[in-house]
């Protein structure tokens, strides 16, 4: 085939997903920024650089999702031929009149979800992540050819009410329906707008064909605790056989990537179907992994409540792992959400089995006492603004923080966005006009935190970036920025002020 024909099915995403942050995933949240303050050329060189391209165009890493979605399409029988995971800049090799379908991937097209509050705070635009998936559906070779365009991802859910140009929606597991969407459109055949995948039996969960960004595998899917908020608890709980996640895992090493971030809700409840842990299988999986040889394993996410209640296996896990010796630190990724245990109550009834609702504040303190013991770094959210949440429950919130201040970490203060489907998802979202001083205390709180802890988190994560010393220059000078830019709305914030 020529190649200027273009492949038939075409998975792809934008600039702001298709990136190897150097090697360092938090530095993909700079795409939240809006280009008034972060220029498209800063985001390029400093945060988001592309991911390589191999000589046919392809992205020699990709988001883990769409790395699925690829193996899906070639065991239903759709030929290397016909499929390809196309680097964004290079959409002229894979775009062509041949090209009947565009799938891509997002996490937050329209900007919806991750720390919505700064687009509020600034003031200065739209942020990246939106103004590049709008550039690319409106890509010219996509407006020539004409394709049909599917967005799928945890973020497609924000395109529901958008008017954009997307022609279908896919919610849910892409590997269940989208071949057989995808054969249906190629065929001619009616597809409705808005398409929900099923769950796929975790044995069926196919091996991907390449390497994924980051360095990401998957553990498992779903999640139990039933936050009335999350969209990831709407999935039934499964877990993949321990081979097939180590099979994962030989892809990315043999593709060139050196680090692995193991992925569930809930990693430490790997072989679980509910609080209590399996140790044994947790542990048989950490060594099946770190046999393999990369370089550093890390964990996205795990629950605080988990963590809580098998302290030891968070020990165990370590020493499998070498934190400490092999690797320095260990990230994970975890659920904070409120101080309140009476937000907790209302809307994560079961955020702190088998411990207590009334005991929260003191369970996420034992764990960061924990990680900081075993040089495990977190990185937390927290929702502002959910349904009933009073001033005083931001107070219990601000002082847990306070209380955390001496941690290493990172802690994103996010607005509560309603998502389609949850059982808050007929309720009205956070905005800035609804925040209380107390709000704008807490997010100048958690600025602070982060500003504090940023600098020593980029010479931690230093030596594990691929960037060269000029890049980490430039990265030390733009925290600095930050310091002097982001400390007058950080000191107005403090006061309960809002920032502009
Ligand atoms: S514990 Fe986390 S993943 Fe599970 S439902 Fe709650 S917010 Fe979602």
């Amino acid at each position: 085939m020529p190649r200027m024909q273009g492949k038939r099915i075409v998975l792809t995403s934008d600039d702001t997903m298709m990136s190897s942050y150097h090697g360092g995933v938090m530095l993909g949240f700079a795409a939240i920024m809006p280009r008034a303050v972060l220029p498209d050329w800063i985001l390029r060189y400093f945060f988001c650089p592309p991911v390589p391209a191999g000589p046919d165009g392809s992205a020699q890493i990709a988001p883990c999702g769409m790395r699925k979605v690829e193996a899906a399409l070639l065991d239903f029988g759709f030929s290397k031929d016909e499929v390809i995971v196309a680097h964004p800049h290079h959409l002229d090799r894979a775009i062509g009149p041949r090209t009947e379908i565009v799938g891509i991937t997002h996490d937050d097209p329209m900007g919806k979800i991750a720390v919505r509050e700064l687009e509020e705070i600034i003031g200065r635009g739209p942020p990246h992540n939106r103004s590049k998936f709008l550039a690319l559906i409106n890509h010219p070779l996509i407006r020539e050819h004409r394709p049909k365009i599917v967005v799928g991802g945890n973020g497609a859910w924000e395109l529901m009410d958008e008017d954009v140009g997307v022609d279908h929606i896919y919610l849910g597991e892409g590997e269940s329906e989208f071949p057989r969407v995808c054969s249906k459109i190629l065929q001619g055949d009616p597809v409705p707008r808005v398409i929900r995948g099923d769950a796929v039996p975790a044995d069926r969960i196919p091996i991907n064909r390449g390497a994924t960004i980051a360095g990401i595998v998957e553990v498992g899917r779903g999640c139990w605790r039933g936050c009335a908020f999350c969209s990831p608890t709407m999935r039934q709980v499964r877990h993949r056989p321990v081979e097939s996640i180590l099979d994962d895992v030989r892809v990315n090493l043999l593709n060139g990537q050196k680090d692995i971030i193991l992925h569930s809700e809930d990693v430490l409840t790997y072989g679980s179907r509910g609080m209590e842990t399996n140790d044994e299988l947790v542990l048989k999986l950490m060594r099946g992994v770190k046999r393999l040889g990369p370089h550093t394993i890390d964990i996205s996410h795990l629950s605080l409540a988990t963590a809580h209640q098998n302290p030891g296996l968070i020990r165990k896990v370590s020493e499998v792992v070498g934190v400490g010796s092999d690797q320095k630190y260990m990230s994970a990724w975890i659920g904070i959400e409120t101080g309140s245990c009476r937000i907790l109550e209302m809307h994560m009834p079961r955020k702190a089995l088998p411990g207590e609702v009334g005991r929260w504040p003191q369970i996420v303190q034992d764990c960061y006492r924990l990680f900081d013991e075993e040089s495990w770094l977190p990185v937390a959210s927290l929702v502002l603004g959910l349904p009933g949440e009073t001033a005083q429950d931001v107070v219990k919130t601000i002082d847990l923080v306070e209380s955390l201040k001496e941690y290493t970490g990172l802690i994103l203060p996010l607005f509560f966005t309603t998502i389609t489907g949850t059982k808050l998802g007929g309720t009205k979202g956070f905005g800035k006009d609804d925040a209380l001083p107390e709000h704008w205390q807490l997010v100048g709180l958690c600025l602070e935190y982060n500003l504090l802890h940023l600098k020593k988190l980029h010479s931690l994560y230093k030596e594990r970036m691929s960037a060269g010393p000029v890049v980490h220059a430039a990265l030390t000078g733009i925290n600095l920025m930050a310091d002097i830019v982001l400390n007058k709305y950080m000191k107005r914030m403090k006061r309960g002020e809002p920032p502009n």
